[in-house]
Order: C-alpha cells, then sequence, then structure tokens
C-alpha cells in the first residue's frame, strides 16, 4: 500500500513524494474486528481506538463544511453540533477542551485503572455507529495509529515518525491559515495545538463569553463562514508557497519518515515462525514469561500462520509485537525453513 491512504486527503498534494512510499499491509492490525471491542465487559467496547478527540485543523473543518459526498453529511453535522456547543471552538480548528485533555491523559497515564465509563466519555464527537465519519479527512493521529505492525518495532517507529509529520502540519497550517484570515498568532503557541482550546475558555474550563468574542474578532458568530473560507485559502496555497512557510524541519521530517520506509519495508514477518524455547532461556535477553504469553509464544510452532497467532493473541488483549521483536533480535523466533 501507498503511505498517502493513511493520510488526509488535504494533505495529498503536499505529501506527494513521502506520500508515495510503499509500506507493508498492515496485516497484524484489523480495525473491523477489532478485540478491543469485541466484548461489551471489554473497557473499549463503545470506541475502539476512538476514545480519543483529534483536533481538526480550521480548514479540515472547512473542507468536511463544504464537502457532501459519501457520508460526509454525518460527519458535517457532528462538526455543526461542535460548533453550536462552542466548547474547543477556535479560529485554530475545532480541538479537544483543556478538560477533556486532561481527562485523556489520566486515562494514559493511568491505562490499567480505566473503566468503560470513563472511555466512553472520551469518545470522539465523530464517531457514528462505530465509523468514522469524517474518514476522508480524518488527520491528527487518526489514520496513523496502529496498535501492531508487521514489522514489529520497525513497523511501529515508521507510524511515530509519521503521527510527528502529520501533527507538525496540522499545527503549523492551521496558524498559517488563520493568520491569512487576519487572526493572529497566539502569545504563546504551545507545542500541541490541541492546548489552543483554552484560550476560549474560564479556569474550570467552560466557556468563556468573552475570551471567545475576542478571540473571533469580527468572526464570532460566523464561525463556519470561517471555517469554510480557511478552506479555500489553504487550497489556494501552492505546494512551493507551503513548503517555504513550514521551513526545514518539514524536509527532515520527511526525509525521517522515509528512512524509516526502510526497515519497515525489510523487517517484514514471515508468514510462518518457529519459537525455539530453549534457546531463549540460554539468551542474554532472557526473562521470564507469563504463562499465558508463553501459551501464545508456542503458537510460533511453523503450523500456524503467523497472522493468525498475532490476532488471537489480541483477542485476548495480548500485544505480541514487543516480545516477538526482541525474540526476533536473538534469534529465538525465525522464519520457517521448508
Ligand atoms: S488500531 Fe488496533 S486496537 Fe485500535 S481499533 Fe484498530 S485493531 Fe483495534
Ligand atoms: S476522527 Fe475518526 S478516526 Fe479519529 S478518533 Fe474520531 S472517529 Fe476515530
Amino acid at each position: 500500500m501507498y503511505f498517502k491512504e493513511n493520510v488526509s486527503i488535504v494533505y495529498h498534494e503536499l505529501l506527494k513524494e513521502v506520500g508515495e512510499l510503499e509500506i507493508p499491509n498492515e496485516e497484524f492490525v484489523d480495525c473491523r474486528n477489532c478485540s478491543l471491542c469485541s466484548h461489551q465487559s471489554l473497557i473499549r467496547f463503545n470506541t475502539k481506538c476512538c476514545d480519543y478527540q483529534p483536533s481538526l485543523t480550521n480548514f479540515i473543518t472547512g473542507s468536511i463544511l463544504s464537502d457532501f459526498s459519501g457520508d460526509l453529511a454525518t460527519g458535517s453535522q457532528l462538526v455543526l453540533d461542535r460548533i453550536h456547543k462552542k466548547l474547543g471552538v477556535t479560529p485554530f480548528g475545532i480541538l479537544p477542551s483543556s478538560n477533556y485533555n486532561k481527562a485523556f491523559q489520566l486515562s494514559r497515564d493511568e491505562e490499567a485503572l480505566v473503566t468503560q465509563e470513563q472511555t466512553t466519555a472520551l469518545k470522539c464527537s465523530f464517531l457514528k455507529n462505530g465509523n468514522c465519519t469524517v474518514y476522508k479527512y480524518r488527520s491528527d493521529i487518526c489514520g496513523l495509529h496502529q496498535c501492531s505492525s508487521v514489522s514489529l518495532d520497525h513497523g511501529l517507529a515508521f507510524w511515530e515518525k509519521a503521527k510527528r509529520l502529520n501533527l507538525y502540519l496540522d499545527k503549523h497550517l492551521s496558524l498559517l491559515v488563520a493568520k491569512k484570515m487576519g487572526i493572529p498568532d497566539p502569545i504563546n503557541i504551545p507545542k500541541e495545538l490541541k492546548s489552543l482550546s483554552s484560550l476560549i475558555e474560564t479556569e474550570s474550563g467552560k466557556i468563556d463569553e468573552n475570551k471567545y468574542k475576542k478571540v473571533w474578532g469580527d468572526w464570532n458568530n460566523k464561525e463556519v463562514a470561517f471555517y469554510k473560507e480557511c478552506s479555500s485559502i489553504f487550497q489556494s496555497l501552492g505546494v512551493k508557497e507551503l513548503k517555504v512557510e513550514l521551513g526545514q524541519n518539514f524536509e527532515k521530517l520527511q526525509t525521517s519518515l522515509a528512512a524509516s520506509a526502510v526497515p519497515f519495508n525489510s523487517h517484514i514477518s514471515p508468514d510462518f515462525l518457529i519459537f525455539n524455547e530453549e534457546k531463549w532461556k540460554k539468551s542474554s535477553n532472557y526473562k521470564l514469561l507469563t504463562p499465558i504469553m508463553l501459551m501464545h509464544l508456542r503458537l510460533f510452532n511453523g503450523k500456524s500462520k503467523t497472522v493468525d497467532v498475532v490476532k488471537k493473541a489480541a483477542f485476548m488483549q495480548l500485544g505480541l509485537n514487543k516480545i516477538m521483536t526482541e525474540l526476533m533480535a536473538e534469534d529465538c523466533l525465525s522464519q520457517k525453513i521448508n
């Protein structure tokens, strides 16, 4: 597959070179049959990985509101609902509120203690009936998040770099487009776009009407028109101009991503693997494995397909990525030779 298939359509032209990078199909990741929501007792039963609220840049928001193709009518309506509620609605994009950001961070810091109620409260506002309603435009880390990879840690390293690149684009371009719309840069430009939601909030995280009006200026109560205009401005900017604005860091991020596509492509897990338990016990990195982990690793017997073993483990909420990488490095998990 091509990398661009995981990237928002608005960036296809700008990311033409890295967009054409060929990368392996992530066969270990099956979002349609995800084990995270396979049973109603599981904490992510209602959300899968979408207990995450992405930042929608101003120009992406405008593109969604101007696009009536496919299923986007639902996406547009959900965007309008967000605009109506005001929380997180800034000239830089529709962002998760500060309280959401705090709750999200807590859920990731204390993953083991999180309840289904908490993950459901964090459900993305664009997720409906288990589907992403803004799929064609999804940006932020959406589309780039993979829970596993056919190239194990080499693949995950690629996806991490892809996220860094995409977040860089989202933040810098939303600020650029806002500026072209007459909105000055905030006094303190945060590391992450999502932090800008605090610009329109009270200390307790509610909407501060005065701040809201001040931030929006002449565009107050004309947010939909504003976002649509942002989309037009973004589309009118040439790739050359965008590259100049994005500077050398953009080039660096792309070069780094392209470099990591090499190990991603060259370390694809073989279709059939054999786990050499005795060798592992004598290896320098040996550590005791849980009985359930051991049970799944023993399924690498040269007969079961690698993808099936990985999916079976995922169904038991067991990620094999890390241990498989370690075992392969020690040659304790190796290709079946006919
Ligand atoms: S990335 Fe993995 S965990 Fe998340 S929804 Fe897809 S299959 Fe499930
Ligand atoms: S935008 Fe789409 S992919 Fe991203 S979290 Fe929301 S529903 Fe999931």
